[in-house]
């Protein structure tokens, strides 16, 4: 059997060459630490962790990315397995011991006969890989991201990245929040809408003034793009920036109070397919986790919202996915060529490896003459990959963590609004029917390439 190319050791790509080794197919495996590093790794082993050491919640009934552990160990994730062995005290949190984990994540790769690994930089990868996986990370070394940028459109990778909190629809407050496209455009739950008076505008810019912000190290003394500034940077430009910017009222009425314009909206766009997230438009950030919280949540109808990601500003090297990948991860320009990992807009150590695992799934499957399947997007994994290579939507795609927001709303009885169970109750009849429907999957023989 021929082998399959792994480019990049970290969370995906350790990932993707244990899942070709464990389905029989020959890996070979391009890392270019030591040789090289990047601007955030300080090791040279493989599955670095570069900040955090946590995996984030391993509650499995209530939380999607509990949902994604379980899911992967079910898999035969080496990721998941190296992360539980190594595991830490945390709470209901799964950390890990750092140095531990990498180290057994890179000898289990070392121990198996069908895996190679090669200390080098691939600066492009040769025409004659009939299959590879680049699977580089946010930081991506500038040779490779160069070779990328020319296969897929100078415009599609982004290098820097300024991005808005996104919110969960069901958390939001229509007591307040109307839906409607400016001037009446577009469908009628293209955009939520949250009015304020001059009262709650003033407050809100004085709380975003007195924020606690956080710059990344790698982003200081880099000027913003004029284009695309922290919503709190523009507060600071004059006290009527933002009510003349991304909260200008125009071109929106109010249905409480339709003789009246509201001082300044904050709008929302419908940020996924299934219409349950909603992009705060204009408002990337750089405040820190908490103050967004805090501040977001003194908006009229953001009282109780979730967030399904934060903004932020740090450098990040990923693809236009739904543009530009084919369901099974392959770039449609080359389809020699899959991307896993953060390269492809996922965010976070364990969903890079949920798609790296993916990844080396669908590589091992092509292999042997088989046509690859999809896992069902009721699960994690499925809704993670079905929201990056199509869900989302192309012209505002942005790095994502799973969350149940992703999902196709849960089965029952919905509510006068529409809603079906809330809360604790949502979150669990959505990790009931994923189990069942990856069981489904595993059992029908499709998830895997080989026993
Ligand atoms: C500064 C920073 C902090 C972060 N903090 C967190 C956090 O706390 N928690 C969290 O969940 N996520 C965090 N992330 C996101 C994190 O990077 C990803 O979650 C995860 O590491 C991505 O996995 P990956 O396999 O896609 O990339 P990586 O783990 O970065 O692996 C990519 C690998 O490819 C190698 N490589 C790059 N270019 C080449 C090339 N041309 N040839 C050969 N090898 C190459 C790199 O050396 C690296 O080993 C952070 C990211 C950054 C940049």
């Amino acid at each position: 059997m021929r082998e399959v190319h792994v480019i990049g050791g970290g969370l995906a790509g350790s990932e993707a060459a244990w899942q070709l080794a464990r389905s029989g197919i020959p890996a070979v495996l391009h890392e270019m630490r030591p040789v090289r590093s990047t601007p955030a790794h300080v090791t040279g082993r493989l599955a670095e962790l570069v900040c955090s050491n946590s995996f984030r919640s391993d509650d499995a009934e209530h939380n999607a990315v509990g949902l994604l552990h379980e899911e992967m160990r079910r898999l035969d994730s080496l990721i998941l397995a190296a992360g539980d062995a190594h595991r830490v005290p945390a709470g209901g949190a799964l950390a890990v011991d750092r140095e531990g984990f990498s180290t057994a994540v890179e000898s289990a790769l070392l121990a198996h006969p069908l895996i190679s690994l090669r200390r080098e930089e691939i600066a492009s990868p040769p025409a004659d890989w009939d299959s590879a996986i680049v699977a580089t990370g946010p930081l991506t070394s500038p040779a490779l991201a160069e070779c990328v940028a020319t296969l897929t459109g100078a415009k599609s990778l982004a290098f820097f990245d300024a991005i808005a909190p996104i919110v969960l629809r069901d958390s939001i407050d229509f007591s307040r929040a109307w839906y409607q496209s400016r001037y009446d455009k577009g469908t009628g739950t293209d955009y939520i809408n949250l009015p304020l008076t001059r009262a709650e505008y003033d407050a809100f810019v004085d709380a975003l003034l007195a924020g606690e912000r956080h710059l990344p190290k790698d982003w200081e003394g880099t000027p913003f793009f004029e284009g695309c500034l922290p919503i709190e940077v523009m507060a600071e430009r004059g006290r009527l920036t933002l009510a003349h910017g991304p909260m200008k009222p125009v071109g929106l009425t109010d249905p409480r109070n339709p003789g009246r314009r509201s001082y300044a909206v904050a709008q929302l766009r419908q940020d996924n397919a299934l219409g349950t997230l909603y992009n705060m438009v204009g408002f990337q950030t750089m405040l820190k986790h908490g103050e967004q919280v805090r501040i977001l949540r003194t908006l009229p109808g953001l009282a109780e919202a979730e967030f399904a990601r934060l903004g932020g500003m740090h450098r990040n090297t990923f693809l236009n996915s739904p543009r530009l990948l084919d369901d099974t991860l392959r770039l449609k320009a080359r389809p020699g060529l899959r991307f896993a990992g953060q390269i492809t807009g996922c965010e976070g150590y364990v969903e890079s490896a949920a798609i790296g695992l993916l990844a080396g799934r669908f590589a091992a499957a092509e292999r042997m003459d088989r046509v690859p399947s999809l896992p069902p997007p009721t699960t994690a994994i499925g809704a993670l990959l079905a929201h990056i290579t199509g869900g989302a939507k192309a012209e505002t795609f942005q790095p994502m963590n799973v969350t149940f927001g992703l999902f196709p709303d849960p089965p029952g009885e919905s509510d006068a609004h529409g809603r079906t169970a809330r809360g604790r109750e949502r979150k669990r009849l959505y990790a009931v029917r994923a189990r069942v429907d990856l069981a489904r999957w595993i059992e029908g023989g499709h998830a895997l390439a080989a026993q």
